[in-house]
C-alpha cells in the first residue's frame, strides 16, 4: 500500500479518507492543524444548503453522489442529511425562462424538478410571499447537509479502517525528491508519504508554495446571519422542514434553522482576503475561517429578504459573520495530481455540495488510475502558465464571486484578465474589427464586423433567431459561414488546440502505447487517433503529425490532455517533450478555393497531385517556413497551416491579399464551430469524454486492436464486451425556424433519453442539427422531441450527413 497523507480533516479531507478506506486502502494518515473535527476551516460553520442542479453536468453528478452519501450516512439520531427539496424563485420574467432553461438541463441530467406557480412555491414554503415572484423551480431531493455529522460517522469508520487522524498538528513544510513527494513535515514532526493529498481548504496555497505549484483559488469572505425565532415557525420541532429557498435575482438564499432562518448573501461587494491575513487556530478568539460581520452590507439584502419573507420583519437578526471560502477562476474546483509534482493530490475549492461526489471519484482516480466521472473540467492542470499569475486567478475568482447568480449565456463574455494572450493576427483582427472572446487565455475572433456587407448577399438563406439563441450573437457569422461553403476563409485555428512536439530515439515506442491507432507511419503523414485512459475511457481524440523519423507534431484539445500526455513520458531520456503551443499559430484554410489560395501562394511543383489528404509538408508561403497539412473540413477541401508566432503576420497578410481573387475572409470560430456540427463531425471533450469509449461514440477506425499494448487496451477490450450504456446521434428538428443551443434534453415520449451536445444549422437542410448522447438506440421513425426553454420541438434521427451546399 502507498503511504497515503491527508492534509486538512474538514468534509473533503474526512470523505476523501472515508472512500479510500471504503476502496481498501490502508495506510492514510490525516494531519489537521485544528481540533478534530470542528477544525475551524469552512465546514465548521457550513450552513449545508445542497442545490444539486446545475448547467454543469458534471457538478450536477458530484452533488447527486454527495446527496447518496449523507443519507447512507444518516440516521435518525444523528441526521447526515435532511431532504427537505429547495425552491429557486424568479422575481423577474428572465429568471422564469432561466428556470425554464433549468428544467431542461434537470431531465438532461436526470434530477427531478418541477416549475411551480408562486401560489405552489408558497404551497411548499409557506413563508414565501406569493405576490413577490414569478414563479420557481421546486428540486425535492434538494435538502440540508450536516457536514459534522457525517464527518462523525466517515471518521468512525475510517478509524476502524486503521485512518490515523491527528488534530492540532500543523503541515510545515514539504519533502520532495526528483520532482515526487517523500515526506510531510508537521509540528509533530516527520510523515513519510508517496501521496499527498490537499484538502486544506482556503489554506491550499499556501500548501502549494511548499511544493511550487499554484493553487490558483482566492479566499473570499461571504455574508451569513441567524435571524431570531419566527413565530410562524413556533410549531417546528425539526432542526430543517421546510425547503430550502434562493433568489437569485437578489443573490441571497434562506434555510429554516429551528425556529429560525439562515439567510446567506452574495449581494455585497467581494471581500477578497489576502493569504497572510488568514490566521490559524488558537491565534484568534473566533474561528479562522471567520472574519467580523459587516452589518451595513447586510442592509440591502435584509429589504429584499424582507419582502420576499413578510415574517422577518418581527424577529430581526440575532448575529452575522463574514465567513470564508474558496473562489477559483472559473468556478469550478481544483482536483488531480499535479503535473509538476508527482505524489502532490489537489482537492481544493470544494462546496460541501460536492464534497462526498468529489471524494468517491478522487479515491477511484488514485486507486484505479482514472475516476468514473469525467473530471476534466475540475483538472488542476487545465490552467496554463498565465492563469497561474495571482493578478489573473484574483480577478477572476472575484468576478466569479459577483456573477455567481447571474443567468449566465453560454457565450457571455469574461470582463477582467482579458487579453492575456494574443496570436500573431491580432492586429490584424483588430483591424477587421474583431469580437472576441476568451479561450484558454487567447483572445479568439468569434466573428468580424468588417464582414457586415456580406450579410445582404445570404440574407435569404439565413435563419431570423430571437431570445436567447440571438444573444452574444451576430448574423455575419452566418454570412462568414455560407460564405466559406462558396469561396474560402482562414480560421485563427491558435486557441483552439494545443501542440506538443514529442522527438528523440523512443518518441515513437511512446506514441504507440500512448495512442489506440499505429503511428508507425511515413513521414509526412498525419493520424487522428485516441489516447484512452487506464479504463478504456477516451482522454482525447488527438491528431499526430510525423514531421521525421523520431520527431512528431501532436494536435491535442487542451492544457488538460497535454498534461496527460506530458505525464506518460518516459523519464529514460529517450523522449523529449516540448510544448510549442505559445510559440507557434495556426491557420484553417477552408473552401471550395481554399486549394486555389494554395497555388498562388506556394510553389506549384510543391502542390502535386500526389499531395494527399493528411499529407503535411514543410515549405515556405513567401517568406513564412510554414507546415502546411492538406485536410478536409466540414466536407471542403481545407488547409492547416503552422507556423512560429514571429512568422504568423507574414503569413496571414500573403493569404489575404493573394485571396482577393478567391473572394478569400477571415472568418470567426463561431462560423467554424457551426460547420464543424453541419458536417457529422464530433469533438473530444463537447460530444463524448474521458466515460466514453471509442466504439459507443463511432471512431472504430481509430483503435488498431491488433496493436499489442496501449494505456487502457484491457479495459476497452472488457468494456466492448458489455452493454453499451451511450449512444451517439445526429437529429434533425424538423421545424426549420427552430434553433437549440445546447445541453437540451431529447425525449420520447415522456422519456427523456439524453442530451443535445453539439447544437448548429445546417443550410443544406434548411434544419437546426444537434449532436446527442443517448441512453438507447433510436430509429429514424422514432419521433423524438427537443426541449428548449420548456417548448418540445419534434426531432428526427439523421443516418447520413447530409449533403453539404
Ligand atoms: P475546510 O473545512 O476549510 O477544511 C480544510 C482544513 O484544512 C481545515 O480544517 C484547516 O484547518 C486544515 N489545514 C489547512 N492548512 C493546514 C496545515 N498547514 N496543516 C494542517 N491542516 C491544515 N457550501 C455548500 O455546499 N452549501 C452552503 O450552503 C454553503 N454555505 C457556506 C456559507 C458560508 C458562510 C461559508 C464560509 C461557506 C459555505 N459553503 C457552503 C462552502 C463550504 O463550507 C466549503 O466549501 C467547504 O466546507 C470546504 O470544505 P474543505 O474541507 O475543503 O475545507
Amino acid at each position: 500500500h502507498k503511504r497515503i497523507v491527508v492534509i486538512g480533516a474538514g468534509i473533503v479531507g474526512c470523505s476523501i479518507a472515508y472512500y479510500l478506506s471504503k476502496m481498501g486502502q490502508r495506510n492514510i494518515t490525516v494531519i489537521e492543524q485544528g481540533p478534530l473535527f470542528e477544525t475551524g476551516g469552512s465546514t465548521s460553520h457550513a450552513p449545508g444548503l445542497v442545490f444539486q442542479l446545475s448547467f454543469s453536468k458534471v457538478l450536477t453528478t458530484l452533488a447527486s453522489q454527495t446527496v447518496e452519501t449523507f443519507k447512507e450516512l444518516s440516521t435518525d439520531e444523528q441526521r447526515s442529511f435532511y431532504p427537505v427539496g429547495s425552491l429557486e424563485v424568479a422575481r423577474t420574467p428572465e429568471r422564469l425562462e432561466d428556470l425554464k432553461r433549468k428544467a431542461g438541463v434537470a431531465s438532461s441530467w436526470g434530477i427531478e424538478a418541477l416549475l411551480l406557480s408562486p401560489q405552489e412555491c408558497a404551497e411548499k414554503n409557506s413563508l414565501i410571499c406569493p405576490d413577490r415572484i414569478c414563479g420557481g423551480l421546486y428540486v425535492p431531493s434538494d435538502g440540508i447537509a450536516k457536514p459534522l455529522h457525517a464527518v462523525d460517522k466517515m471518521t468512525r469508520f475510517s478509524k476502524e479502517c486503521g485512518v490515523e487522524f491527528y488534530g492540532h498538528t500543523e503541515v510545515t513544510n514539504i519533502e520532495v525528491t526528483n520532482g515526487q513527494v517523500k515526506a510531510v513535515y508537521t509540528s509533530a514532526g516527520k510523515f513519510e508519504a508517496d501521496v499527498i493529498v490537499c484538502c486544506a481548504g482556503f489554506w491550499g496555497p499556501r500548501i502549494g508554495e511548499m511544493v511550487g505549484v499554484t493553487i490558483p483559488l482566492q479566499p473570499m469572505a461571504h455574508q451569513y446571519v441567524f435571524t431570531n425565532d419566527l413565530l410562524e415557525l413556533n410549531g417546528e420541532t425539526e432542526e430543517v422542514a421546510t425547503p430550502l429557498i434562493r433568489d437569485q435575482d437578489n443573490a441571497i438564499y434562506f434555510r429554516q434553522v429551528d425556529k429560525g432562518l439562515g439567510i446567506g448573501s452574495y449581494q455585497h461587494e467581494p471581500f477578497p482576503i489576502e493569504l497572510s491575513d488568514i490566521t490559524k487556530y488558537g491565534e484568534t478568539k473566533e474561528m479562522p475561517s471567520v472574519k467580523p460581520f459587516t452589518p451595513k452590507d447586510f442592509e440591502k439584502p435584509w429589504e429584499d429578504a424582507l419582502e420576499l419573507i413578510p415574517a422577518l420583519k418581527q424577529p430581526g437578526i440575532k448575529k452575522g459573520m463574514n465567513g470564508i471560502f474558496s473562489f477559483t477562476p472559473d468556478g469550478m474546483p481544483l482536483l488531480g495530481e499535479s503535473q509538476a509534482v508527482g505524489g502532490f493530490w489537489v482537492a481544493e475549492a470544494i462546496w460541501v455540495t460536492h464534497s462526498a461526489g468529489v471524494a468517491r471519484q478522487m479515491a477511484e482516480w488514485l486507486m484505479n488510475g482514472a475516476p468514473t466521472v469525467d473530471l476534466e473540467l475540475c483538472d488542476i492542470n487545465r490552467f496554463d502558465t498565465y492563469a497561474c499569475s495571482p493578478v489573473y486567478y484574483k480577478q477572476r475568482s472575484i468576478e466569479e464571486y459577483e456573477e455567481v447568480y447571474s443567468i449566465h449565456h453560454p457565450f457571455m463574455q469574461r470582463k477582467v484578465s482579458r487579453n492575456m494572450r494574443v496570436s500573431p493576427f491580432y492586429m490584424r483582427q483588430q483591424e477587421l474589427k474583431a469580437y472576441f472572446n476568451e479561450k484558454a487565455g487567447w483572445e479568439q475572433p468569434q466573428w468580424y464586423e468588417a464582414n457586415y456587407p456580406l450579410i445582404s448577399t445570404y440574407e435569404k438563406k439565413m435563419v431570423i433567431r430571437k431570445g436567447w439563441s440571438a444573444e452574444y450573437w451576430s448574423p455575419i457569422i452566418e454570412a462568414e459561414q455560407l460564405h466559406t461553403r462558396q469561396y474560402a476563409a482562414i480560421y485563427d485555428t491558435t486557441a483552439a488546440k494545443k501542440r506538443l512536439e514529442i522527438k528523440g530515439e523512443g518518441a515513437l515506442q511512446f506514441l504507440q502505447k500512448l495512442t489506440t491507432g499505429n503511428i508507425d507511419i511515413t513521414v509526412g503523414q498525419s493520424i487522428r487517433t485516441c489516447m484512452l485512459h487506464e479504463r478504456g475511457g477516451i482522454k482525447d481524440q488527438i491528431m499526430v503529425i510525423r514531421k521525421n523519423i523520431s520527431t512528431f507534431l501532436i494536435v491535442c484539445t487542451g492544457a488538460v490532455e497535454a498534461s496527460w500526455i506530458q505525464k506518460h513520458v518516459p523519464q529514460n531520456g529517450q523522449v523529449v517533450f516540448q510544448d510549442v503551443t505559445s510559440g507557434t499559430c495556426s491557420i484553417a484554410l477552408i473552401g471550395p478555393k481554399a486549394t486555389g489560395v494554395m497555388k498562388s501562394v506556394v510553389q506549384c511543383s510543391e502542390l502535386s497531385s500526389t499531395w494527399i489528404e493528411g499529407q503535411a509538408k514543410t515549405l515556405f508561403i513567401e517568406k513564412s517556413s510554414v507546415l502546411a497539412l492538406r485536410d478536409s473540413y466540414g466536407g471542403m477541401e481545407s488547409w492547416e497551416l503552422i507556423t512560429t508566432s514571429d512568422q504568423g503576420l507574414n503569413l496571414w497578410d500573403v493569404l489575404i491579399e493573394q485571396g482577393q481573387p478567391y473572394q478569400l475572409i477571415a472568418a470567426g470560430d463561431r462560423a467554424l464551430e457551426n460547420l464543424r456540427i453541419e458536417s457529422f463531425s464530433l469533438k473530444s471533450g463537447k460530444d463524448f469524454w474521458s466515460e466514453h469509449h471509442p466504439y459507443e461514440v463511432n471512431l472504430h477506425e481509430m483503435v488498431d486492436l491488433t496493436k499489442p499494448v496501449f494505456i487502457g487496451k484491457e479495459a476497452l477490450l472488457d468494456r466492448q464486451r458489455k452493454d453499451s450504456e451511450t449512444v451517439l446521434a445526429t437529429l434533425i428538428l424538423d421545424d426549420p425556424s427552430a434553433i437549440v443551443m445546447g445541453y437540451e434534453p431529447v425525449f420520447y415520449g415522456e422519456t427523456a433519453l439524453g442530451f443535445v451536445t453539439s447544437a448548429g444549422y445546417s443550410y443544406s437542410l434548411g434544419k437546426g442539427i444537434v449532436h446527442t448522447l443517448l441512453s438507447q438506440a433510436v430509429h429514424e421513425e422514432m419521433v423524438l422531441e427537443v426541449e428548449y426553454f420548456g417548448q418540445r420541438y419534434k426531432a428526427t434521427m439523421m443516418t447520413h450527413s447530409p449533403a453539404v451546399v
